[in-house]
């Protein structure tokens, strides 16, 4: 497994703060903190897996740096949103100086408001750090060249404003908005000389930074993500409490908040990693009012399936086609390691329409698995699949403290697994009788194959609706796929989710078509096309042409369709590919652009359609 970029610097940057002579810090709490950070999958055309991973912070040894969250941004949106996240910034920011922690309030450009604030004198009166980085008094533009080379996933170009009519950039900050209280045992500096030296004078590691905006000040300040990451603290993201400038007209033309998410995605990848505002409240990320986007969970916890590789696609496939919101909580891939049972982060249930469920013997703590029986308690829609049949029964292995829920395949799904076929044959899935036209079918060509050995499900409880059967030779047929109902829950549950089937495009289609019936929601149609492609090869573009139901015509150019080559187009300039496709019987022209610092994006005007939709 190849890791993040950063992991390396991480280390190399520990070792040197270790070095550094440091006054002994003070005495705080123990934070118990749930990082999040994604790491290249190998050999995989530039697929990320999630990573969760459980550390313990002294909290005499972490900072929280609030960056610019100013009384008044240029743009009305950005002000509003600053003034929504304040509130509950200032909540947290409470909650963490309770343990212990430190906090320095960065308003950049506007710290003379505060010069003779206790708070200020502090920051100017820290002593030179004899570690002070060379560097860390100037933006940093892009952590190194991995991050330069694949730039950002958002255009941000025209500054992100996306009010109407568009607002006229300046600088009308005078200080930080009065909600955040700046109590005098804190600091205030916009300096990346003196915060570091105060962060040094206290002897800390651990730096969260948030405020806004992720994608310019929070990333490229001198105090920020990616200077602090580069020279050795543990530093990370509070990925609820921050904020983009973001324009939704523009590239990917996704909603304002998924912007956001991708931006966070992208710090995981290449910056550091990332916390929400729930290690130091117990309560659900902060999410926007005017985030409207439904909110889909998934609980990922297995080592047989490659789950962990395969939910973060389908996960992305969903933001950026169908405008959800999606969380991955992802717990440990290993078989027997001794964080298997761990998890975190399921208090986002509360605030979920949907969750899915793709873990395998696995007993949580036991308030996690309470945030998921409270969760459809109250009607929660439920997805499960493959092993979520026996995702809670570790046949008698929980640790003290942890849950179990044994029934939760008859309970839950209505199924009844035992066991399975062994590998080889593989499974014929075709409709089961009469149910050809359930919604989730819609669109579905069978019979599909599955290369993932067949499931013993049957027979099903009463109530269930089988809209899926497989088929091996010799055998008698089981359900692969069927809907339920828990209580006031509606649940879909497919023994299928082998990495494979997630390459297949019917099987795809299936569960987008299961994740909008169990929320109860109509399917959106799909309408263009965009195409993450880190170094995609001819053959597959062409499977995604086909995917989206587009063709290439026959007397077409596709012939001039040209693979980025690995690794150096992020710094071509934009080169557009036309393309004559076909797709719902209309010819159209396909522009595929090579954009540098971008995925492949068709340009969907060429279509007559509002804006790009999907595809990986
Ligand atoms: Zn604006």
């Amino acid at each position: 497994m190849r890791s993040a970029g950063w992991l390396s610097v991480v280390v190399v940057g520990l070792s040197l703060a270790a070095c550094a002579p440091c006054v002994a810090a003070a005495e705080g709490d123990e934070l118990v903190v749930n990082v999040r950070y994604r790491g290249e999958i190998p050999e995989s055309d530039g697929q990320y897996r999630v990573f969760c991973r459980k550390q313990q912070w002294d909290a005499g040894e972490t900072a929280i740096v609030i960056c610019d969250m100013w009384n008044q941004h240029w743009c009305r949106g950005a002000t509003r949103r600053v003034a929504e996240l304040a509130p509950v910034m200032n909540r947290v920011v409470a909650a963490a100086r309770r343990k212990g922690v430190f906090v320095i309030h960065a308003p950049s450009g506007t710290v003379d408001h505060y010069q003779n604030h206790p708070a200020r004198r502090r920051a100017k009166g820290a002593p030179e750090a004899a570690n002070l980085p060379e560097g860390i008094a100037a933006w940093r533009r892009w952590k190194d060249e991995t991050e330069e080379r694949v730039g950002y996933p958002i255009d941000h170009s025209d500054g992100g404003c996306d009010c109407t009519p568009p607002c006229k950039q300046g600088s009308p900050w005078r200080r930080q908005i009065d909600t955040i209280a700046i109590k005098d045992e804190d600091a205030i500096s916009d300096s990346g000389v003196e915060v570091w030296n105060v962060l040094e004078q206290r002897g800390i590691r651990n730096v969260i930074l948030m405020g806004v905006h992720t994608n310019m000040c929070v990333l490229g300040r001198p105090f920020g993500l990616r200077n602090l990451a580069r020279f050795g603290k543990n530093v990370v993201l509070m990925r609820d409490l921050t904020d983009t400038m973001y324009n939704s007209r523009r590239r990917p033309c996704v909603s304002h908040f998924t912007g956001t998410d991708l931006v966070v995605e992208h710090v995981e990848k290449y910056v550091c990693p990332t916390i929400t505002s729930t290690v130091l409240t117990g309560k659900p990320p902060f999410r926007f009012q005017n985030d409207e986007r439904p909110l889909v969970a998934f609980i990922s916890a297995e080592s047989e399936y490659k789950a962990a590789d395969t939910l973060p696609g389908f996960a992305h496939e969903l933001e950026l086609n169908y405008g959800l919101c999606c969380e991955i909580l992802q717990g440990s891939t290993e078989r027997n390691s001794a964080d298997r049972h761990h998890m975190s982060g399921m208090e986002i249930l509360r605030d979920a329409d949907l969750v899915v469920v793709f873990a395998r013997r696995r007993a949580f703590p036991a308030d996690q698995m309470q945030c998921l029986r409270d969760y459809l308690g109250r009607g929660g829609p439920l997805l499960g699949l493959r092993t979520a049949s026996h995702a809670f029964d570790t046949r008698g292995s929980a640790p003290p403290g942890h849950d179990e829920w044994l029934n939760f395949d008859p309970e839950v799904f209505g199924g009844n697994y035992h066991g399975h076929y062994g590998r080889g044959p593989k499974t014929a899935v075709t409709p089961a009788d009469a149910t050809a036209d359930h919604v989730i079918l819609k669109g579905i060509d069978v019979p599909l194959l599955s290369n993932g050995s067949l499931y013993k499900t049957g027979p099903l409880a009463e109530g269930t609706r089988t809209l899926l059967m497989g088929t091996i030779p010799d055998q008698d047929p089981e359900p692969v796929a069927w809907t339920n109902r828990y209580r006031r829950s509606r649940v879909f549950y497919t023994s299928l989710g082998h990495a494979d089937d997630f390459e297949n495009p019917q099987f795809r289609q299936l569960l987008i078509n299961a994740v909008f019936w169990a929320m109860d929601k109509p399917v959106p149609e799909r309408d263009g096309a965009v195409i993450d492609a880190a170094a995609i090869q001819p053959r597959r573009l062409e499977t995604c042409l086909r995917s989206l139901s587009f063709r290439p015509e026959a007397e077409g150019r596709s012939g001039e369709i040209r693979p980025r080559p690995n690794g150096a187009a992020r710094s071509q300039p934009d080169v557009s590919t036309p393309l004559r496709c076909a797709r719902h019987d209309n010819v159209a022209s396909l522009c595929i652009s090579w954009a540098p610092a971008s995925p492949l994006y068709p340009i969907p005007e060429r279509l007559g359609i509002e804006r790009p939709v999907t595809v990986q």
